[in-house]
Order: C-alpha cells, then structure tokens, then sequence
C-alpha cells in the first residue's frame, strides 16, 4: 500500500501517512456481507432457540401427564402440586428463551447490532439458568459461551 499523496510506503493497516499526514481511507479493511463468525452465531442462537422450545414443550406435556394422575395420600397430592408448578414454570422459562432465541437467530443473520446486544443477553442468561440444572448444565452453558464469544469476534461487522 503507498500514499495517495506522497507516494511513500504505508503499513497496511495505516490510517494516516507517517510522512505527510494525509488521512488514508480504510477502503480494503471494510468487510461486506457476515462474517462466518456471525453466521455461526446466528445458527448456534437458532439451535438454542429450537432446543428450548422442544425442552419448554416437554414440560409441559409432563405437566399434563402428572395432572391426569390420580393421588392415594395427601402426601401424593403435594408431590404432584410441587411437580406441575415447577413443570410449568420452567417451560413458561425456556419457551420464553427459546422465543428470543429465534429472534436473535434473525437479527444476527441480518448482521444487525441489536441481534448481538440480544445474543450477549441471552448466553449469560443461558448460563445463569444452566447452573442450577446440576445435570446437563454443561449442555446448556457451552454454547451460551460459545455464542458470546462467537458474537465478540463479529462484533464490528454487526451494524
Ligand atoms: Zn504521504
């Protein structure tokens, strides 16, 4: 790369001439189109989403699956009261995750800055619901940071 207006030799991430001040446009370093970084984020976001429906339809279908059952003792009852609150509350969560999920999974494909702000929120909240799931919290907190860190690396090229 050489100067428009002196005609010396630039590193080529320069944004000015060390020789004569003249202000080098970064017309090479813009990147069109999304970076594969931001594609993949926006697959990982859309798996995430998908999972969480399927997980958010299971609750509720176990939900429906203890209420049809019919309790002996009151102790039975409880159990099942406990069961179906804690059912349908988790599946109210993850269909709610899962819904934003989807929509982070559009935003980012069309490389815009709100879907990377939505992702960002959206993997630490993964990982703060993964942690209290002893089992498979892994399944849930790996891609949570991977889409964070994923997002981070395309952030410039989200507008
Ligand atoms: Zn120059």
């Amino acid at each position: 790369m050489f100067c428009p207006n002196c005609g010396g030799e630039l590193p080529s991430d320069a944004n000015y001439c060390p020789m004569c001040n003249t202000v080098i446009k970064p017309s090479h370093s813009i990147t069109l189109g999304r970076p594969g970084v931001i594609t993949a984020a926006s697959i990982l976001s859309g798996i995430m989403g998908g999972c969480s429906i399927i997980g958010a339809i299971a609750c509720f279908l176990t939900a429906g699956v203890v209420r049809s059952e019919t309790p002996n003792t009151p102790e039975q009852l409880l159990g099942m009261m406990v069961t179906l609150e804690l059912m349908i509350a988790i599946g109210v969560v993850l269909l709610i995750f899962g819904v934003l999920c989807l929509l982070s999974c559009n935003r980012l494909w069309k490389c815009r800055r709100s879907g990377g702000i939505l992702g960002i929120a959206l993997g630490v909240l993964g990982i703060v619901i993964s942690v209290p799931l002893s089992i498979g919290s892994a399944i849930g907190i790996i891609p949570s940071i991977a889409l964070i860190v994923l997002i981070l690396m395309g952030w410039r090229s989200l507008n």
